[in-house]
């Protein structure tokens, strides 16, 4: 597909409203119950059928169409908690992933709080994901950013920790509330010495600085006893629920409230 047909697309996709969200429940290791969901983007494109955000969050991020498509699913993701809480389900945190350019936007925190205001939730009822990647502009501004959204309540999540875009050093960075564990390294265990040996020490290192952890992309049973053994806090992936329209996920929350 080519990159300028792809612009295009994207540039009028929001006004045509083509992008919807899913979410993808992240469990507790010991309980299973659903403590909070991750909101992903999807966009049907017309004629052309569903396209990965792994192949337009950078076309938008290049753009800078992300700064309006972030804010689009901030509000989103609020208005959706808003209708669970309305609809008597039991409370779940929702998780939303930010993108570089959303830190060059000297509003960001601003733009958080009247996403939280629409809403009538509270900062604690929001987590944002972030990378080392975003920090890379203006780091200094960047970490002013993330202090106020943090000293306002909002939860902040490393996100893909321990790959290329969030290292050790984002720890010394950024003040956060948690990490969640890359998919590469939860994908091959429990056979794979290295990466159990990796996932072991990412958790214990977690926990020595209060930090919450989130195993991501568990698709096995044996992936989960190794995580939940390990002290990972809480499991995300296939195995514990795939992305999911807003309809099936309220199933499972009452099926929750229900037992
Ligand atoms: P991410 O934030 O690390 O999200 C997790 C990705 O792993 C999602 O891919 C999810 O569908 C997938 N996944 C979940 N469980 C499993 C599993 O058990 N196995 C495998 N193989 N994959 C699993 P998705 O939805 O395609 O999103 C890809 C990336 O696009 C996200 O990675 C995130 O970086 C970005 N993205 C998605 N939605 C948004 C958004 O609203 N804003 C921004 N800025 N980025 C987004
Ligand atoms: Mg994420
Ligand atoms: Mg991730």
């Amino acid at each position: 597909m080519d990159e300028h047909s792809l612009e295009m697309g994207l540039r009028r996709a929001l006004e045509r409203e083509e992008f919807f969200l899913h979410y993808q429940p992240q469990v507790d290791a010991r309980t299973g119950r659903v403590e909070a969901v991750e909101a992903l983007i999807r966009w049907l494109r017309p004629e052309q059928g569903l396209v990965s955000p792994a192949l337009f969050i950078p076309l938008a991020e290049r753009t800078g169409l992300i700064v309006e498509i972030g804010d689009w699913v901030l509000r989103t993701a609020c208005l959706q908690s808003r209708r669970w809480l309305d609809a008597r389900l039991p409370p779940v945190r929702m998780s939303v992933n930010l993108s570089a350019r959303q830190f060059s936007d000297a509003d960001l925190a601003g733009r958080v709080a009247a996403a939280l205001d629409a809403a009538g939730l509270e900062p604690r009822d929001l987590e944002l994901e972030i990378t080392e990647s975003m920090m890379a502009r203006d780091p200094e501004a960047a970490s002013r950013i993330l202090r106020t959204l943090r000293s306002s309540g909002v939860r902040l999540m490393i996100d893909d920790f321990g790959t290329g875009y969030s290292s050790l050093s984002s720890l010394k960075r950024f003040s956060v509330d948690g990490l969640k564990i890359d998919r590469a390294f939860v994908q091959n265990l429990p056979h794979d010495r290295h990466d159990a040996i990796i996932t072991r020490a990412i958790v214990g290192l977690a926990d020595e600085l209060g930090l919450d952890t989130v195993g991501e992309g568990v698709e096995t049973p044996a992936q989960r006893a190794v995580l939940s053994d390990l002290g990972c806090r809480l499991l995300q992936g296939y195995l514990t629920g795939a992305p999911q329209p807003p309809d099936a996920l309220a199933e499972r929350l009452s099926a929750l409230a229900a037992a």
